[in-house]
């Protein structure tokens, strides 16, 4: 019994400590974070516009693949590094997807969703 009270068993009160060869991790993870946070909105507005634009003389479909012929790459280069070293769960609100579903903010909250690593932690290390 001793030893399950020593912290193998935190849910939602400790944030996990992160090892020291993830702390380089966490860093540059959050980094492409907050750049799809901040840098997703913007483009996915001004697609928004241009994609209008397009769909004034073109077909719906024509405009629609130049949205997500634009957009794909974004996501996907924040769902490959910014990423939880601990994890692989994506950081941050999802970009545009966030209209369709409620994600957590880690970069917000400063603790991974899933595995409750300590991102501030990580960020303040080393
Ligand atoms: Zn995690």
């Amino acid at each position: 019994m001793a030893e399950r009270s020593g912290g193998a068993y935190m849910h939602n009160e400790r944030p996990i400590r992160p090892e020291p060869d993830e702390i380089p991790k966490i860093k540059s993870a959050m980094r492409v974070a907050r750049i799809m946070k901040w840098g997703t909105r913007p483009v996915s507005g001004l697609m928004g516009i241009v994609v209008l634009l397009i769909a004034v003389n073109h077909p719906w479909y024509i405009a629609a693949a130049w949205y997500v012929g634009i957009l794909s790459p974004l996501i996907l280069f924040g769902r490959l590094f910014g990423r939880c070293p601990r994890c692989g769960k994506t950081w941050g609100s999802q970009g545009p997807f966030r209209l369709f579903y409620e994600s957590e903010d880690e970069t917000e909250s400063m603790v991974c969703g899933r595995c409750r690593l300590d991102i501030g932690l990580g960020l303040r290390g080393p």
